[in-house]
């Protein structure tokens, strides 16, 4: 399966400070791995993303939002940052976001472009996937929607209906509410309540806007779900799904924070549950153009661990090898939260299990 892998040494130089959990570097870490693994060849190809254009930015967010950023990052004071929320706290303004806001924005858009004219089945840009970002606000360690950027870009270029998948710990609150209005745009969102954590929101019984009635799916999970529920929860809904919404693209956010490992959600999987799922998905998506986006994850160990496993499997190779198998149960609390949950979108939303 021909996939392109988006990477710049240059995704590390989104610092938001040597103490935050999201440390960038990360990337370089895999790049590296994979390198060593000789795993770039003719159906895992490198490719050097370049910096989207501001008119891509107004596309998705609020103008003087845009220029915001780009003041704050050339190191301008005197402008109340907290309003647009660019720290302090967790998302830190930080000298050259503006710069590399284009580039992880443009790796995301190379990796629609790539897809979308057919020369990629699939295309994989980790610095992507900052879902929290919102129209005219920072959140959630994410300045700009790089991802409300690749959808947009499938669709101007023909594909008419995208679904986004987020497995990501958190609720992928902020494209939520960029396309909720949007009867072509699905967003489907796998997380931990908000009624545990960051941000809060991703109610089950959110349905999206009367115009685009049943564009917005999600379905949380209690701390201390593991595989044992989350795998077959995440392939049942979404093959449900693509049967019933026919998408012509796919968007996947694969925050890698739903791992046992990670010190900021409390769900269990175990990284080969975890890879098994994307396994799944992928196949599922296997005839479609498919863009795969990182996002969470603050385990580096893990992260690097998976991630890089999820390029190898992106590109149909053996991806197993040392990965130990251990089953995580779910605790009985997580699993009266899971019953309640499957029960509400199969009373209320039509899923027929
Ligand atoms: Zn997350």
């Amino acid at each position: 399966m021909k996939t392109a892998y988006i990477h710049s040494d240059l995704y590390a130089s989104y610092n938001l400070g040597p103490r935050h959990p999201l440390q960038q570097a990360r990337l370089i870490d895999i790049c590296e791995t994979l390198h060593n693994q000789g795993a770039f060849d003719e159906n895992l190809v490198l490719v050097e993303p370049s910096p989207c254009k501001e008119s891509d930015l107004l596309s998705v967010h609020d103008a003087e939002y845009i220029q915001i950023v780009k003041r704050a990052s050339q190191g301008e004071t005197g402008i109340q940052l907290s309003r647009y929320g660019l720290g302090p706290g967790d998302t830190p303004a930080f000298a050259g976001m503006w710069e590399n806001g284009l580039l992880y924005c443009g790796g995301s858009l190379r990796c629609a472009e790539l897809v979308a004219d057919g020369t990629y089945k699939r295309a994989i840009s980790f610095a992507g996937g900052l879902h929290h970002a919102h129209y005219d606000h920072a959140s959630g360690f994410c300045i700009l929607s790089d991802i409300a950027i690749a959808i947009n870009t499938l669709k101007s270029n023909g594909y008419k209906r995208v679904l986004y998948v987020d497995i990501d710990v958190h609720h992928g609150d902020g494209v939520e509410a960029l396309f909720r209005s949007d009867p072509n745009v699905l967003t489907l969102s796998f997380h931990e309540s908000g009624a545990w954590l960051f941000p809060g929101t991703g109610n089950v019984q959110d349905r999206g806007v009367e115009s685009a009635v049943d564009s917005v799916w999600n379905v949380p999970f209690a701390p201390n779900t593991g595989g044992d529920v989350w795998c077959s929860t995440v392939s049942d809904v979404t093959s449900h799904l693509m049967d019933r919404f026919l998408p012509d693209a796919i968007v996947l956010q694969l925050g890698a924070d739903a791992l046992a490992e990670d010190p900021l959600g409390h769900l269990v999987m175990t990284r080969s549950e975890w890879l098994q799922t994307v396994d799944t998905l992928l196949q599922m998506f296997r005839d479609k153009p498919v863009v795969i986006l990182g996002g969470g994850g603050y385990c580096r160990a893990a992260v690097v661990d998976v991630w890089s496993r999820v390029a190898l499997l992106a590109a149909g190779r053996p991806w197993q090898i040392g990965l130990e198998l251990e089953q995580s149960l779910s605790t009985s609390d997580a699993l009266e939260f899971h019953r309640s949950t499957m029960r509400y979108l199969h009373d209320q939303r039509g899923l027929p299990f």
